[in-house]
């Protein structure tokens, strides 16, 4: 809604990085609060061809919106000897996000790079990534051919002009769940579908959705709208909480609860059934019930800022690292170093009252470091 949109200042600046400092990385590495690094989301692109209004809302990132340009962006090199140097600490599962990271030229190819990277043990890293599955029917099976694992595709609503209301560029719901079938043909599964829910704009499509994948063997996972960013004009109102939504899906469908798959997992995971046919579906309650206490996950935006948090204000500059010829032991050091002192944990506080952001700073966009 116009009238909810608070407008924009570059919150693109970047923390001060500590002095590199040489070290060899243990993959043992712990935050302040004790939380190891084993998750890195990469943003590959800024740019988007949805403006869903959560996230891009078009009187924002119109026309006039000044994208980064490409010689900002990290390279396919300099992204892939990063991850290198993270999954020397630790980290054992890669996703790639944006923005639209299918619309990055040539993708592919980093999936190709970064496919061939191995933990210390020598084990492959779980690689994957989220897209909005415009087009995915053309590209699922290069990305799979190139060494990508699995996939999530974000759809929001499976009725055609509530969709398309939401990405708000008229793209149609039929493409997105052909290209749904293409990745489940190619063999990226278990797939997932992402669905953001916003009551009063597609809550009323969560039945339909839980219908529409109920023995597909889609993992159909329900997000609480979250107070990302400072553009979307976010209200608590606008917020399903997972427990309401439960109880809506209990209506019509026999669930059971399933543990974690992985420590550090987001979603709380479900088995539903009609009685004939059984799915899965996983709730991500970022708003009512953080997640903070275990969650180790990094962030590198678009032009190599690292992030520790969601909602940071602010990002290291690994980039200005790279490019003043850092060896991978200073890059080592500083990543190190980053997330040694790294105390984050916004949603923790936001629930406890006191997750305000201090004055004067404006927190990161989601479409500048993934979701
Ligand atoms: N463009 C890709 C896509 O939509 O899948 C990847 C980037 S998008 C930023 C990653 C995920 O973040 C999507 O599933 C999107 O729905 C989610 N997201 C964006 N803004 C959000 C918000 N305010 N609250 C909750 N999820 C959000
Ligand atoms: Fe684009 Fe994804 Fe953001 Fe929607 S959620 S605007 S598809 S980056
Ligand atoms: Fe992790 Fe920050 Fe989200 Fe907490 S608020 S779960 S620390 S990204």
């Amino acid at each position: 809604m116009a009238n909810k949109v608070i407008p924009l200042i570059d919150h693109r600046q970047s923390l001060q990085l500590p002095i590199p400092r040489v070290q060899e990385p243990t993959g043992l590495l712990g935050d302040a609060l004790g939380r190891p690094l084993r998750d890195l989301r990469i943003s590959v692109t800024d740019r988007c061809n949805f403006r869903c209004s959560y996230c891009m809302p078009k009187q924002i990132f119109d026309k006039k919106y000044e994208f980064l340009p490409h010689a900002d962006l990290l390279s396919f090199e300099e992204i892939t000897r990063l991850a290198r140097i993270f999954v020397a600490h630790g980290v054992q599962k890669l996703r790639l996000t944006g923005g639209e990271p299918l619309l990055r030229r040539h993708v592919e190819r980093l999936i190709e790079m970064l496919a061939a990277l191995r933990t210390p043990e020598g084990m492959p890293l779980d690689l994957t990534l989220t897209t909005n599955g415009s087009t995915l029917a053309r590209k699922a099976q290069s990305l799979k051919d190139a060494g990508l694992q699995r996939i999530t595709v974000s759809l929001d609503a499976i009725d055609d002009e509530i969709f398309q209301r939401m990405n708000d560029v008229g793209f149609p719901v039929s493409e997105v769940l052909a290209g749904v079938e293409a990745a489940q043909a190619a063999g990226l599964g278990p797939i997932k579908v992402n669905m953001v829910v916003k009551r009063g704009t597609n809550d009323s499509q969560i039945l339909p959705m839980a219908r529409h994948f109920l023995g597909s063997g889609v993992v159909l996972r329900f997000i609480e709208y979250m107070d990302v960013g400072a553009t979307n004009g976010w209200a608590m109102g606008e917020v399903l909480p997972s427990s309401e939504l439960l109880q809506r899906l209990r209506s019509e469908f026999d669930l059971q609860p399933l543990s974690a798959s992985v420590a550090g997992e987001t979603a709380e995971r479900w088995t539903y059934s009609d009685g004939q046919a059984s799915g899965e579906i996983g709730l991500i309650s970022s708003v009512t019930q953080a997640f903070c206490s275990d969650c180790n996950r990094a962030r590198l935006s678009t032009e190599g800022k690292l992030y520790t948090c969601l909602f940071a204000h602010r990002g290291h500059d690994l980039r200005a690292l790279l490019r003043a010829q850092a060896s991978d032991s200073e890059l080592a050091g500083s990543i190190g170093q980053i997330w040694g002192l790294r105390a984050d944990r916004y949603s923790q506080l936001r629930s406890e009252g006191s997750g305000q952001t201090p004055s004067g700073e404006r927190r990161v966009e989601m479409h500048y470091i993934g979701g």
